[in-house]
């Protein structure tokens, strides 16, 4: 294998941010400290939903947001099979049952009439992603939670700041969640943060987050079995300055899809990504040749590339779930394609990048043996 020489994603952090990160690391509070506070409050009012709790990761965050709605054993969330598999993993952490619906082949997001589909008896809640950054359909899920009495948790992990009717992702449901890896839109290194409208599900999921502690005054008062959860003073500052300059980094991240597009336009058995509102990551669609091959044939050229998203339905760990029918969930994964996607990659870069797409999407190749 050669080396990287084009990363599929690249932090992009300034002098300002690690200066923001040391004098925390010069401050007495490491932990639990004003930084947490100013960062919730910030992502609170970004948002516009009042109340934030800054956890350690977006998994973190989904697992807390469905222990404090009440989610449990015998319960049946209805989730994505194309998107990270976290997703469903934090359905099973609280002992419910994941049951996946199929996604729009246009939005990549989940189809409101799959998820009807599915509802059961047992159905308490939606796990509604906004995939890529493209915010999915909250009326018709809106719509569909009230006439079943359905929670709808937002995992808004990859679209912070699309923004629909004048309303971002995460401002619609019961809680949203939102994650801070290293490839997200903004980073603190590991991360995440939840917002929800609803203030004793707030204060819930704070006191899980710190060993179930409900007042932090207070070391040992543990009123039921919570988690380290929580996100450190250095990460908080950093996450504050990276939200500081959100608008830059978006409208960044819109310059180089748009560069790509410009690029890309013309190429046969390419389908270029619709309109994001937040760009996360730039993923196409390979229709006539094999994506493995591509894949692999840009990774000798040195760029990395990424799936995504390998259902979640056909990984060893979802082998109870291998049936489920989601035909264009399976049918999409097989083509899609990540290209290299980060604030400061170069127009050189992203030209090497199209150039050696466009090779091996002209190299004749066989269809995929499965
Ligand atoms: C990134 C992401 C998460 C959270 O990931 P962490 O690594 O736990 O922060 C959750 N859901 C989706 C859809 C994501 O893209």
């Amino acid at each position: 294998m050669n080396p990287v020489e084009i990363p599929l994603s690249a932090p992009d952090i300034t002098e300002a941010e690690i200066e923001a990160v040391v004098s925390v690391l010069r401050s007495p509070r490491l932990s639990l400290g004003p930084k947490l506070e100013e960062f919730e409050a910030a992502m609170a009012a970004y948002v516009g939903v009042p109340n934030a709790v800054a956890v350690s990761s977006g998994t973190a965050g989904l697992h807390l947001a469905l222990l404090a709605l009440g989610i449990g054993a015998g319960d049946e969330v209805i989730v994505p099979s194309f998107t990270f598999i976290a997703v469903a993993n934090a359905v099973r952490y609280v002992g419910a049952h994941p049951v996946f619906a199929d996604i729009d082949a246009e939005t990549l997001n989940l189809d409101p009439a799959c998820v009807e589909e599915v509802i059961t008896s047992r159905t308490r809640a939606i796990v509604v992603v906004h995939t890529f950054g493209l915010p999915a359909a909250m009326e018709a899920f809106l719509d569909i939670a009230e006439r079943h009495d359905l929670r709808i948790i937002e995992d808004a992990c990859e679209a912070i700041g699309a923004e629909v009717g004048g309303r971002r992702a995460g401002g619609f449901g019961d809680a949203a969640v939102f994650a801070f890896y290293p490839n997200k839109q903004i980073t603190t290194g590991e991360g995440g943060v939840v917002v929800t409208r609803h203030s004793a599900v707030a204060r819930r999921m704070a006191a899980l987050r710190n060993h179930g502690r409900y007042d932090s005054s207070d070391r040992f008062d543990h009123t039921e079995v919570g988690y380290n959860y929580r996100l450190s003073e250095m990460q908080c500052a950093l996450g504050l300055e990276q939200l500081r300059r959100i608008d830059a980094i978006l409208a960044r991240r819109a310059d180089v899809a748009r560069r790509y597009c410009e690029l890309l336009r013309d190429e046969q058995g390419l389908a270029l990504p619709g309109q994001r509102l937040s760009w996360f990551l730039f993923v196409v669609r390979l229709l006539r040749v094999n994506r493995d091959r591509v894949q692999s044939r840009l990774a000798e050229a040195g760029i990395a590339t990424g799936r995504y998203f390998a259902p979640i339905h056909r990984q060893p760990a979802y082998a109870a779930w291998r049936d489920a029918k989601l035909p264009v969930t399976e049918a999409i994964a097989a083509q899609t394609l990540a290209l290299p996607f980060f604030n400061r990659i170069t127009d050189d870069q992203i030209r090497r990048v199209c150039s050696e797409l466009r090779a091996a999407l002209q190299e004749p190749v066989r269809p995929s043996p499965d």
